[in-house]
């Protein structure tokens, strides 16, 4: 048996029930096969795989919390501390009924090659919990964020481990996180990021994420001959990632016609609008049913159903395994010319495959979606040095590393013989550099 297919069926029976985990790894691994065999006798002597797919800490916490009728609840904490070989480790914070700790894992494992492709000095982690901030009073979810960083103040700092959003957690949950840290442990530094502009936080940090999206994908497109005005392209989610890439989509002159949250979608057939979007996601927290009440021409359809939505360029930007093999087939049958991932692994592995066997270009989310990591690394610049760069400043940096991103993962194909798989592409180049440092380090 290879050397990764051991390891593939090691993590899979040491972690039982963990299938996104599995998922991740295996993809990851699958890759990665040229490159390891290459080596395959000294990696497998060096257990380099195993140290690559175990985290180097897994925390697991109790948090207890009041609702505003006095009833005590008690969630579960965790903090998956990946991988510190290239930087302190660093990724969100997800607060979602779902989470647990294959997921965190899976999120974690992603966030190591991730935080290596933007060339920047950060180690990969995740964390989160399974407390709904959903429906919850701004009391309840300051109670919730209180109880969480009294335990995970413990294991993060800024030059150890610096937490960020993800679904979730977004500018509220990171004010109440960061103000208790600052509390407890009567420090101001960056230990978190997406923090408030009013407290550290950087210009462009809120739209890196969905603006790094369209910078990436508007390379790609340019490399093979497209240009992204005009085009039509169809959104899933409404959150961070989803809104922020609609914006900049037409900025470029795309015209973006769906978004969707976890109840129902919308398709407007004149574009979405992204005050209305933001007004009722970002401030009033309502469900989309509410956008037909902005833009009567929109029509609103409950359940799940943005793929089948003919377009030129589909940004899955909700969640893990969201676009599955029916629904590529669909949009291969309406002549999609690209996917680019906006959330963390949307694309079901036999989807991926199906887009990339079809000559779809298919960018995988942990080069598509980096630059919300990326920025977050900036805010720890500027915290560092004590100084607050201006929206532009950023803006230029987040394009330029996604720019490059692109290069870098096309270049790592095209030298495996890849050519145009920027899953492998991804892959490896992420892979590389992070077992550059790890041979380096010794066998820590
Ligand atoms: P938000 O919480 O802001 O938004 C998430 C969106 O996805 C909401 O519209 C939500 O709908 C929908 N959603 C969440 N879970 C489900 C589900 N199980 N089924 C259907 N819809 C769902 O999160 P973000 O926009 O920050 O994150 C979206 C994705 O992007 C995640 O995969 C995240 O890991 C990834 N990501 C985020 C980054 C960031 O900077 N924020 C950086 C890199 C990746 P509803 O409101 O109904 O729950």
């Amino acid at each position: 048996m290879s050397y990764v297919d051991e390891v593939i069926a090691k993590i899979e029976k040491e972690n039982p029930g963990e299938p996104e985990f599995h998922q991740a790894v295996r993809e990851v691994l699958n890759s990665l096969r040229p490159v390891i065999e290459k080596n395959e006798e000294t990696y497998r002597r060096d257990a380099l795989l195993e140290r690559l797919v175990n985290p180097e800490r897994q925390i697991k916490f109790r948090v207890p919390w009041i609702d505003d009728n006095g009833q005590v609840h008690v969630n579960t904490g965790y903090r998956v501390q990946f991988s510190s070989a290239i930087g302190p480790y660093k990724g969100g914070l997800r607060l979602h009924p779902s989470v647990n700790l294959g997921i965190i894992k899976f999120l974690g494992f992603e966030q190591v090659f991730k935080n290596s492709l933007t060339g920047l000095p950060i180690g990969g982690g995740k964390g989160g919990s399974d407390f709904d901030p959903k429906g919850k009073s701004d009391r309840e979810v300051m109670a919730f964020c209180q109880s969480f960083m009294s335990e995970l103040c413990k294991y993060i700092g800024s030059d150890t481990d610096i937490p960020a959003g993800d679904i979730g957690t977004g500018a509220r949950e990171i004010g109440y996180l960061f103000g208790e840290y600052k509390k407890l442990r009567g420090l101001f530094t960056g230990v978190l990021t997406g923090k408030g502009l009013s407290f550290g936080g950087s210009l462009a940090r809120t739209e890196a994420t969905g603006y790094g999206l369209l910078y990436i994908t508007q390379e790609m497109l340019r490399c093979h001959g497209h240009d992204i005005a005009g085009k039509t392209v169809t959104v899933s989610g409404s959150g961070n990632v989803a809104i922020y890439a609609i914006e900049k989509a037409q900025q470029l002159g795309a015209k973006v016609v769906t978004c969707s949250d976890s109840t129902g979608w919308v398709y407007d057939p004149d574009g979405i609008d992204v005050a209305a979007l933001k007004e009722i996601k970002e401030r009033k927290r309502l469900r989309l049913t509410e956008y037909a009440k902005y833009r009567p021409q929109s029509v609103y359809h409950e359940g799940r159903g943005v793929w089948v939505t003919p377009c030129d360029i589909a940004l899955p930007c909700a969640t893990q395994n969201e676009l599955t093999l029916d629904d590529v087939k669909t949009l291969v049958k309406n002549g999609v010319t690209a996917v680019a991932e906006g959330a963390n692994m949307p694309t079901t592995a036999d989807a991926t495959d199906y887009l990339l066997q079809n000559g779809i270009l298919f960018l995988p989310g942990k080069a598509s979606n980096a630059g919300g990591v990326a920025t977050s690394a900036l805010e720890m610049s500027q915290n560092s040095e004590r100084l607050h760069w201006t929206f532009e400043q950023v803006d230029a940096q987040l394009r330029e590393i996604m720019v490059d991103l692109y290069h870098h993962i096309d270049d790592a194909a095209k030298r495996y013989g890849r050519e145009g798989n920027y899953v492998d592409g991804a892959n490896i180049a992420g892979f590389e550099k992070v077992v550059d440092a790890m041979i380096s380090q010794g066998i820590v």
